[in-house]
């Protein structure tokens, strides 16, 4: 039986840090992932990522992926494909079907189990019809596959999963018929809110999916609206015609393998199925020598994610005598201030459901937000970014208290600034002279940093607004200005298109409008009302 020092079981960001960071001390590791492609989720996500810049923030998904997966691989991480594991024994052995090689075993001095999680569902009558899936898989379809998986598509839930998906299915050229939610707020982030709701996209909260209609696959769905108990209130039914229902209602850790091995599990208060009981920083299960590392051991992000995996290799590498005490600890606290940093947010796991103070920067703000669904006209004014600046300069419309800050490192003037603590709110700084070169717009993973001219000339105002959709609009085209909620304001003709390596695939649209609508006009719309 071939032996390792560590066999890391998932080849996702956690797994791929864990083993890069293991081997990067001189032990040999094997990875083990069912996939063709390593990567875990990081190869959907082809958004730009939050955080700052040692957490990989403004950079998409998938560049995370292959910058991880070559750091493995150099450091002589050897990776396998298609390999499911389908036992783990408290030995540290594991079983794996290597397909025409048939079943195979291996020991690992320690296993890291980096599994990640699985989409919930929910039923509702004709569920089982196809074209009803999960966000996640419509994401695979789109964004691995390259297929579409429906042309008109509802979205069940508004937590970023939803969000994300809802903003790739428009990318992908499907109408996006609503997002709805059974909760009376959006439930992710509201620069994800906000990038959906000004391409008009409805928002139905405090709504759920009576029925899904179809013969033989869906053609419509019903929604009604919930009271507070989440029943339908009578009268309330309203039918979408729709091919595509996707499901975003969370997930639930992949723990079976951890179960497997007889490590203890716990059941978390706020519900998501069992959880491995773990040491907080190293991942260590009850079985010394075994750790979870991940959404496996709760659902966070890819950025944590990578941050725990990298904890947990360092403990590997520390128990197998690679790396001295001292050198462990300085190491494990860099890690932890990088991940308390991250868990800092209004949607960390310890400040999710609680309640911001009022004095909380940006909670009035945001409160709004999440209870329409996007900003509205009146709370944009006032919001400290919105007022009125001569010259370009950048209007931001970042609400919430999320761990990120490129727009400040993307300034070469200092005109942004969010301060020592990365959940503050960038403010703009009014002395500071923008250039107007729009690096702001394009580092900004919410989409929701825009260089407004209040007063470009001939009674014109001009917006730069970030833009990801194909195929471009040219210079000169005409169109229609929209506000933050989709709503047509005027016909708005484009005065320039900027692409650069340096934007990483956002194009940053300028188009012009009536001065008296640059505080309104947010997106612009190819065709006529
Ligand atoms: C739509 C969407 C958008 C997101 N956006 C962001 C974002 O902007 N920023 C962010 O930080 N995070 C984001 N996330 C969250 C992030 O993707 C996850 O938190 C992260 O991928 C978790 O990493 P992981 O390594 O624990 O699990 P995963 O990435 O899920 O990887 C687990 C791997 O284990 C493999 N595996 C499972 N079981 C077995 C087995 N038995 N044998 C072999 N292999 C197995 C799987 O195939 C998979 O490759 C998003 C998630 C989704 C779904």
């Amino acid at each position: 039986m071939t032996r390792y020092d560590l066999i890391v079981i998932g080849a996702g960001p956690a797994g791929l840090s864990a083993a890069a960071e293991a081997a990067s001390h001189g032990l040999r590791v094997a990875v083990f992932d069912e996939n063709a492609r390593p990567g875990g989720q990081l190869f959907k996500q082809i958004h730009k990522f939050f955080g700052s810049k040692e957490h990989k923030a403004k950079i998409r998904g998938y560049d995370i992926g292959a910058e991880l997966l070559g750091e493995a691989e150099s450091l002589g991480v050897k990776v396998f494909l298609n390999a499911p594991v389908v036992g783990l024994y408290a030995g540290k052995e594991v079983a794996v079907n290597l397909g025409d090689e048939g079943m195979a075993r291996f020991k690992g001095d320690t296993v890291v189990v980096a599994t990640g999680a699985s989409e919930n569902m929910v039923t509702f009558d004709g569920w089982t019809l196809p074209g009803v899936m999960g966000a996640g898989a419509a994401q695979t379809m789109m964004n691995i596959n390259r297929v579409r998986p429906g042309d008109r598509v509802l979205m069940l839930g508004s937590g970023n999963v939803g969000l994300v998906v809802g903003f790739q299915l428009l990318q992908a050229g499907c109408e996006l018929v609503a997002v709805v939610d059974a909760a009376p707020r959006v439930g992710g982030y509201g620069v994800h809110a906000s990038k959906l709701a000004r391409c008009g996209v409805p928002f139905y909260l405090s709504h759920t999916i009576i029925r899904a209609e179809g013969g033989d696959r869906v053609t419509g769905v019903v929604v009604g609206r919930t009271d507070s108990r989440w029943n339908i209130v009578p009268g309330t039914e309203k039918r979408f015609d729709a091919d595509t229902i996707c499901i975003a209602v969370g997930l639930s850790p992949s723990t079976r393998l951890a179960q497997m091995a007889g490590c203890e599990m716990y059941d978390p208060a706020q519900g998501g199925g069992k959880l491995p009981v773990c040491d907080e920083l190293t991942g260590e299960t009850s079985i010394p020598g075994i750790y979870c590392s991940g959404d496996v051991s709760g659902i966070e992000e890819a950025s944590s994610a990578m941050i725990e995996g990298r904890m947990s290799g360092a403990a590997v590498a520390h128990r197998l005598g690679y790396m001295d005490g001292r050198e462990f600890e300085r190491r494990l606290e860099g890690l932890e201030r990088s991940l308390a940093s991250l868990r800092e947010g209004m949607f960390a796991p310890k400040n999710r459901g609680k309640t911001f103070e009022k004095t909380d920067e940006g909670f009035d703000i945001a409160a709004g937000l999440l209870g329409n669904g996007y900003l509205s006209d009146t709370e944009a004014l006032r919001y400290p970014g919105v007022k009125s600046l001569p010259g370009i300069h950048p209007v931001i419309e970042c609400t919430q208290n999320i761990p990120c800050n490129p727009c400040q490192d993307a300034c070469p003037k200092g005109c942004i600034a969010v301060g020592a603590n990365i959940v503050s709110l960038p403010v703009v700084n009014e002395s500071a002279k923008c250039i107007g070169c729009g690096q702001c717009v394009a580092s900004c993973s919410g989409q929701a940093v825009f260089l407004v001219n209040e007063d470009a000339g001939g009674g014109w105002a001009t917006i730069t607004a970030p833009y990801e959709f194909i195929p471009l609009p040219g210079k000169g085209e005409s169109g229609r200005a929209l506000d933050r909620a989709g709503n047509t304001i005027c016909e708005s003709e484009v005065v320039d298109v900027r692409v650069s390596p340096a934007f990483d695939h956002t194009c940053l649209l300028t188009f012009r409008v009536p001065k008296s609508e640059c505080g309104r006009a947010r997106f612009w719309k190819r065709g006529e009302r």
